[in-house]
């Protein structure tokens, strides 16, 4: 089962147990055949089929020295900057293959995680995390396992802490010598109804009071007394319509808040229980990876979206005009500056333990994302301003279909010669479903930590004393300065200094 194929995946999933998920109040039998769900579970199957189409595989795989064997690039743990900088390669591939948020990196990244903090753990003492975790990755490297990471507690009132209102934070409800029981719920979480198993993972920095809440473990999503209510996006409608240009082709992701009422997690499962003072760290440590990911599939989809979008400008032959020239180079700007940075975040990554423990450098992983929280929407603006008002006004393809429309639509709607109007309405269409989509709008801003976190941990790190003396002796308003050896006026890139506060808001 090493190195899944796209349809072994779907087979898996289709005939998993019973999981309870719910779209729009009504229970879902089988994802892989829900129209809503299904478009998810196709974009899921794309980094399975990654590993071995020819353009992909070599990214897509790598080798694990855990079962000493060839894994999907999804299971892996990072051992190396050039492994990080593969990984945001991949992710801006599997964007061009998909048009969409292919969800697994969620997982993969709190996989990684795990592996950090479980580590960081074991080298003050306490092993049996690590050493648990270690059987777990195994067996997730040997299945190929489809995982979900989930973080975002639902968080009630901001201003209160979990203790103060403990309904809005997954604690633990009772701890027995063969596992614990949790409850809460998970909101957000990424392609849930696509994944096997969730790994749980708390939410922000706790206090000493708030030890039942600092919990890690792994969980299958056919576990009893688990929920998943699956959320709305823009255009969601069109999924159900099963039309072949409107919405159905598309594939998208989809969040839901995941509900635990009273669920027993085997201690096997346990990777964390009252370590209040990892979690930040734990949260520090995620977040970096998953905004660092960002630069490669945002990207990918802005590549997507500026090729939609020099078609249509051909299609009404404006393509060599100075200003539309311009504007496609603006968003070419833009999305090289997301993919540059998360590649940079990743080639001068940050060693943390002995052998590996490969983390993102941290200042560069905030910086791709906040600017993947404001150039999507530029790139997104520019393409709209090349398309034309078409893509808030084009009429349906059941309109296209209508015998006694199409003669009319064709003809008042037909551009340059050498495209048809179903042409020019396709082209539209994917424009509108991705430029325009949650993964690329709204995630932007908000996954990973909204814009505000990453400020927080920006400002972590830069040193603005030492910005300071630079200008101080250059100005002569001090006349002696002491440079650090290092180019960057960072504070440092220590886990431990940074996560005083942990990542999110
Ligand atoms: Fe992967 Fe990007 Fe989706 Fe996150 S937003 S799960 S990094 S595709
Ligand atoms: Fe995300």
């Amino acid at each position: 089962m090493v190195l899944r194929t796209g349809e072994e995946y779907v087979n898996a999933i289709r005939h998993r147990n019973k999981v309870e998920i719910y779209v729009m109040g009504k229970e879902v039998k089988d994802v892989t055949e829900h129209p809503f769900l299904k478009p998810s579970v196709l974009a899921f199957k794309a980094t399975y089929d990654a590993a071995h189409e020819e353009d992909s595989k070599s990214l897509g795989r790598a080798w694990s020295s855990f079962i000493n064997e060839e894994v999907n690039r999804f299971t892996h743990i990072h051992r190396s900057p050039e492994d990080l900088a593969a990984k945001v390669k991949l992710l801006r591939k599997i964007s061009h293959k998909t048009g969409a948020c292919f969800q697994r990196c969620v997982g993969w990244d709190a996989l990684n995680t795990i592996y950090v903090t479980s580590r960081l753990m074991a080298e003050k003492g306490k092993k049996e995390y690590y050493e648990r975790f270690v059987e777990y990755l195994k067996y997730v490297q040997k299945n190929d396992i489809a995982l979900a990471g989930a973080m975002t507690d639902v968080k009630g009132v901001r201003t209160l802490r979990p203790n103060e209102q403990p309904h809005a934070y997954l604690r633990v409800t009772q701890v027995t010598k063969d596992g614990i029981y949790v409850s809460g719920a998970k909101a957000n979480i990424t392609g849930i109804a696509a994944s096997e198993e969730i790994i749980v993972m708390p939410t922000r920095a706790m206090g000493e009071k708030d030890k039942d809440f600092a919990v890690a473990f792994s969980i299958p999503l056919d576990t009893e007394s688990i929920k998943v209510i699956i959320g709305r996006q823009v255009n969601d409608g069109r999924r159900l319509e099963e039309g072949e240009i409107d919405g159905l082709p598309y594939r998208t992701n989809h969040e839901g808040l995941v509900i635990f009422d009273n669920v027993f997690v085997p201690m096997e499962r346990v990777f964390m229980l009252g370590d209040w003072q990892m979690s930040g760290i734990l949260v520090e440590i995620f977040s970096s990876y998953h905004r660092q990911g960002y630069g490669g599939c945002k990207s990918g989809l802005g590549d997507v979206i500026i090729g939609a979008a020099y078609n249509l400008a051909k299609q009404i032959g404006v393509e060599k005009a100075p200003h539309i020239q311009n504007k496609l180079n603006e968003m070419v700007l833009l999305n090289e500056n997301m993919y540059g940075s998360g590649i940079a975040a990743s080639l001068d990554a940050v060693k943390l333990c002995e052998d590996g423990c490969w983390w993102v450098n941290p200042m560069f992983a905030n910086v791709t994302k906040q600017l993947v929280t404001r150039f999507p929407y530029e790139i997104t603006k520019f393409s709209t301003d090349i398309a034309g008002g078409i893509i808030g006004t084009a009429p349906s393809e059941w309109d296209l279909k209508n015998p006694k429309l199409k003669p009319y639509i064709e003809k008042y709607l037909q551009g340059m010669m050498d495209y048809s109007t179903e042409d020019r309405l396709r082209m539209v269409r994917l424009l509108e479903n991705i430029g325009f989509s949650v993964a690329f709008l709204i995630e932007s801003v908000h996954g990973a930590g909204s814009p505000e976190a990453q400020r927080i941990a920006i400002n972590r790190v830069y040193d603005y004393e030492y910005a300071e003396k630079i200008a101080k002796y250059l100005s002569q308003t001090e006349k002696r300065i002491e440079f650090k050896e290092n180019a960057e006026p960072w504070r440092s890139t220590d886990t431990e200094k940074l996560a005083n506060n942990g990542g999110q808001k």
